[in-house]
């Protein structure tokens, strides 16, 4: 009886072009696995037009603006602009990001800081939740935040496709972040990710898909679609020993606290 429960796909990036041939089927597929509304991130400005057409076509779909810590060579001087223009034009954007620090697959740290840190600003003038991508960066991310957080400036936000151990977890619920689990969570080697999601507070947490990338068990290695966002509930419920129903609950719940969403 899943279909009948409420989820939230919280991040995904169905604007790829692997979604190019099929979306309306992506789009009834999700439909009747029960997901109510997604949250559309964004990896750089130039994606915002289409992004933005794909929340006219699909009315259930709210999105972020912001730069990806991968995509820095996007930024320029105009780019601040660029997303505040565009956060302040369309309600349906109800976050910036996806930002953050990716020390795993870069080591560029100061060229990163300098595009996070005005986002980070920006999200606060806006009074916006911040989606944080962080990759082997705990450290170098909770020092930025605990730095805002000591002048009472640190914004409001989900860590998105957690990665990290329960320690590091304890570190940024300490200054308000979500936890938002997602396909990884049903790799049997993440033994870290499941520890963190039998310990986050039930009023903390988030379920996203982050398609295409990082499919579930059972479909790893294949496209991600939103729908598939259920298997990452159920292995939640599965490691709390909660039901499907409690997780979806608590998620979709704290998903419209956090972003408004519908
Ligand atoms: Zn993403």
């Amino acid at each position: 009886m899943t279909d009948l429960i409420p989820l939230i796909d919280s991040h995904c990036h169905i604007v790829l072009s692997n979604f190019e041939e099929d979306r309306e089927e992506v789009a009834s597929r999700w439909r009747s696995s029960g997901v109510k509304s997604l949250l559309h991130a964004c990896i750089e400005p130039s994606e915002i037009p289409a992004i933005k057409s794909l929340a006219d076509q699909f009315k259930e779909l709210r999105y972020s603006v912001g730069v990806h810590p991968l995509d820095i060579q996007c930024w320029n001087l105009e780019t601040i602009e660029i997303l505040r223009n565009a956060a302040l034009d369309d309600s349906r954007v109800v976050a910036i990001g996806e930002l953050g620090l990716d020390l795993f697959k870069a080591d560029n740290l100061d060229d990163q800081l300098t595009v996070l840190l005005p986002q980070l600003k920006l999200a606060n003038e806006l009074d916006l939740p911040i989606i944080v991508h962080c990759r082997d960066a705990a450290k170098e991310m909770l020092e930025v935040f605990n730095n805002l957080s000591s002048e009472g400036s640190c914004p409001k936000g989900v860590m998105h496709c957690w990665s990290g151990n329960s320690y590091e977890m304890e570190g940024f619920l300490d200054l308000g972040f979500y936890i938002s689990f997602s396909g990884n969570i049903t790799f049997s080697k993440s033994t870290d990710i499941h520890e963190c999601a039998k310990e986050v507070p039930s009023n903390r947490f988030l379920i996203e898909t982050d398609s295409p990338f990082l499919s579930p068990v059972p479909n790893r290695g294949k496209r991600n679609e939103p729908s598939y966002v259920k298997f990452v509930a159920e292995k939640i419920a599965d490691l709390r020993g909660d039901t499907f129903f409690e997780v979806a609950q608590r998620s979709t719940s704290n998903a419209r606290r956090l972003f408004g969403l519908p």
